[in-house]
């Protein structure tokens, strides 16, 4: 009889007990659960000196890496299907250390047009303006474009698996070819697709970036941030943005996130089934101006997200206006009783923040969001019948009883 195999090997467990059982790390009280390890600094040995104070080992200083944020980095890599991870203090750190780490003077990278905030200043603004590194934003939609960007100097292209916040669906196979045949690697941010819903390693990234803060943690009491992919890339990072930058992870975050990620495919279940049968009540609703979902056939990139993500869902995330100017949207967001105005997304409760028209992002926008602004609801874990209720009675109080 062959043994039988390890049932707890990341490599063969199947996403929801990869959930449960990849990253524990148990001490010497055989405790169960991975021990929280407030400490910032380690017993040295007795023969100290050869130690690199650069080095990224474990039992050092929590700047160069902690037992928390090592057992979260082995847990992220097993989800993503990763060799290896780093988990920053921010999803924007994780941004910074990706660029910090892997661009240098003289390169020149390729970024989406329909980005998260911060990572639109850093390539519009602060990385251009201090250091003179150079961008080209193109809609990451138009495969054309994205070659006609490439050059000899192109050494990183920055996407996002689905766009914040207009749900724009990239083509990660296709970008990673393109990026790959110019000699640069692809960097997605897949905040709004985390694994197992979806995992672009598989498709050809080499970095794969998360907000820790969303649905990884998915409960709105922690901020962290991650990085997964090949040795050869993440090793860098923890070297050179970790340990000298030093945007570290507490070890309270990421023990948080960490037992957060336990129901991650769980709550991916319910956030988009809920989240479907919310655009589709949305979208046939006269008094709805325009919605984005992927999951809508309506949706420019509905069948290529439809291939790319596998029938596993089209995420939680989506944007849409009421009709009217924005004060109605204001006035709509107002008589919600449920669903709740705050920045943020992925969390346990549904989440609504109202954008205006203007900003220089905002220009790359397509047409209705440029016109009408745009709601960015994030579909949280309530049911799906109270939630729809609470739009409905919303749409009711703001347009009146009989205005359907
Ligand atoms: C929120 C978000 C980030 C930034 O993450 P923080 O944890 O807030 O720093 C990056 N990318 C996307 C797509 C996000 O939604």
């Amino acid at each position: 009889m062959s043994p039988r195999p390890d049932r707890k090997d990341p490599h063969t467990l199947s996403d929801l007990s990869l959930a449960v059982h990849a990253g524990n790390v148990l001490d010497s009280t055989l405790a169960l659960r991975t021990p929280l390890v407030m400490a910032n600094s380690y017993q040295l040995p007795d023969d100290p000196s050869e130690i690199s104070w650069s080095a990224t080992a474990p039992g050092l200083y929590t700047r160069n890496t902690g037992v928390n944020q090592a057992a979260l980095e082995q847990k992220l890599a097993a989800l993503d299907g990763a060799e290896d991870a780093v988990a920053l203090a921010s999803g924007v750190a994780a941004l910074h250390a990706v660029f910090f780490t892997h661009v240098r003077v003289g390169d020149h990278v390729v970024v989406s047009d329909v980005v998260y905030e911060a990572t639109w200043r850093l390539w519009t603004e602060l990385l251009p303006r201090r250091y003179g590194l150079e961008a080209t934003f193109v809609d990451i939609t138009d495969l054309d474009a994205v070659r006609a960007a490439m050059r000899p100097e192109t050494r990183l292209v920055c996407i996002e698996a689905i766009a914040n916040p207009t749900t724009k669906v990239a083509d990660v196979s296709a970008v990673a070819e393109i990026a790959h045949a110019a000699g640069a690697i692809l960097m997605v941010d897949s905040t709004f697709s985390p694994p197992p819903f979806y995992r672009p390693i598989r498709d050809g990234a080499d970095l794969v970036v998360h907000s820790l803060t969303k649905y990884l943690n998915g409960h709105g009491d922690a901020m962290g941030g991650s990085v997964s992919g090949r040795r050869e890339l993440i090793e860098p990072i923890k070297a050179d943005a970790m340990v000298d930058v030093g945007g570290i992870i507490s070890p309270f975050n990421a023990w948080q996130i960490q037992r957060g990620t336990v129901t991650l495919p769980l709550r991916l279940r319910q956030h988009f089934s809920s989240a479907l049968r919310i655009a589709e009540m949305l979208e046939a609703d006269p008094r709805v101006e325009y919605i984005y979902y992927p999951g809508l056939e309506s949706h420019p990139d509905h069948a290529l997200a439809a291939r790319q993500f596998g029938g596993r869902g089209f995420g939680g995330m989506m944007a849409f206006a009421v009709a009217g100017s924005p004060d109605v949207q204001n006035r709509f967001v107002a008589n919600l009783r449920l669903i709740t105005s705050g920045f943020s997304l992925g969390h346990d409760d549904s989440l609504i923040v109202h954008t205006g028209t203007d900003g220089g992002r905002v220009a790359t926008y397509p047409a209705p969001f440029r016109e009408f602004g745009h709601l960015r609801l994030s579909v949280g874990l309530e049911d799906t019948d109270d939630l729809v209720a609470d739009l409905s009675e919303a749409l009711e109080l703001t347009f009146g009883r009989d205005s359907r």
